[in-house]
């Protein structure tokens, strides 16, 4: 039996960076320091941390699994990041990395892949400056010119990465006459092969998938999934919108298109139908918002009984991404981690351990005890746009 510790604190660090991560640091009695990560936006209340705290109060902290179901029942969100802690606790107690505690490693690095979103990288306010002046009839911005997602991609290729993601639905804005409807017109889909023909054009066969995110109606979504098939896209993302099993199965049925989906979806239960009726190809869970480390790990393996791939949805810190590379090295069904941070210059400095996350589009699996990394607290401070919680 290992050595018992105890939780002497726990500390929130919310509204880091433009995705407003949430840090969760647990400290124990025994010396170790624990980090975990909430879903994007969270916002934990004081009250939060301190019913965790007693939730966790003699319990013995190395049972994980035990511990993410009570934690289940408490405050949403976290609940993920404390689960993440406990692994790396646990891990630290016993010497071995968490990918050990996992089942251990089937790869020794893990692909990302990289959101581009367009010509630019996506910020909050100029992306909402250019999609009111596109709804308001402007002209399409620059950065959303098929030229422009060719250039954008060559660059990012360049920087390493094997494979690269793209917005498509954003740049149509302007041709739409309503917004809110969900079909789409001869032009818009005309418009969309152009920036998948430039895109193809500027990488050649590098990996490229592109986002829909939920917008458009089936049928539709089946008329611009044949028209991209020429493209022999990665994925075709959230064609329409994930919640009606029924109508993903219809588009992926039609359509040699890989499907792609799962981003918004909740826990084993929320992916239990859209895998066992094969209503997607590639299921892209987030891992914090799925349900952590021990849900995304059975979520994989249903979809593993399907020869379903799973591409996680993620747009986390480096902490997250660190413990999505714990778990992603022990899936054998794995295709790739999303990053989403390209545009975030202080991304890989919130660690001090490892000192370089990325290195040429993939992350080395660590084999030091825990997730193997170090905070920089000072870097996470300089960003945060709330205050720190204690309990
Ligand atoms: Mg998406």
């Amino acid at each position: 039996m290992p050595r018992q510790y105890r939780i002497t604190a726990i500390e929130a660090f919310p509204g880091i960076g433009p995705y407003r991560w949430c840090l969760v640091k647990l400290t124990t009695d025994a010396g170790l320091v624990g980090w975990g990560e909430a879903p994007l936006w969270s916002q934990p209340a004081q009250a939060h941390l301190g019913h965790i705290k007693h939730l966790l109060e003699g319990q013995n902290l190395y049972s994980v699994e035990r511990l993410w179901r009570m934690l289940q029942r408490g405050p949403a969100g976290l609940g993920q990041a404390v689960e993440m802690a406990l692994w790396d606790l646990a891990g630290q107690a016993l010497g071995v990395p968490v990918h050990q505690l996992l089942g251990g490693k089937v790869r020794d690095r893990v692909r990302l892949y990289a959101d581009c979103h367009a010509g630019v990288d996506w910020t909050r306010e100029d992306f909402q400056e250019r999609v009111q002046a596109v709804r308001a009839g402007g002209p399409t911005p620059e950065v959303y010119l098929p030229e422009a997602f060719g250039r954008r991609a060559r660059d990012v290729k360049a920087l390493g990465f094997t494979a690269l993601k793209f917005d498509l639905d954003v740049p149509v804005a302007g041709l739409r006459l309503d917004w809110e409807d969900r079909s789409l017109a001869r032009q818009e889909i005309e418009y969309m092969v152009r920036i998948c023909a430039a895109v193809r054009e500027s990488i050649g066969d590098t990996d490229f998938a592109v986002d829909c995110h939920a917008r458009w109606n089936t049928s539709d979504a089946i008329r611009l999934a044949h028209a991209l098939e020429p493209f022999d896209l990665w994925w075709l993302e959230d064609p329409v919108p994930p919640q009606n099993i029924e109508a993903m199965a219809k588009v992926t049925a039609a359509t040699r298109q890989p499907i792609c989906t799962g981003e918004a979806l909740v826990g084993r239960h929320g992916f239990r139908e859209l895998i066992v009726r094969q209503a997607a190809d590639i299921l892209q869970p987030d891992i914090p918002r799925a349900g952590g480390l021990t849900e995304f790990k059975q979520i994989a393996e249903l979809a593993e009984l399907y020869y379903m791939s799973v591409a996680p949805h993620h747009m986390s810190s480096p902490v997250a991404t660190i413990a999505a590379v714990h778990l992603c090295s022990t899936i054998p069904n794995f295709l790739a981690l999303e990053h989403h941070c390209l545009g975030i210059p202080f991304w890989n400095d919130v660690l001090r351990r490892p000192a370089q996350v990325i290195e040429q589009g993939f992350v080395r699996v660590p084999d030091e005890p825990g997730l193997g990394i170090e905070v920089d607290e000072d870097v996470v401070r300089a960003h945060m746009t709330g205050e720190v919680l204690r309990a």
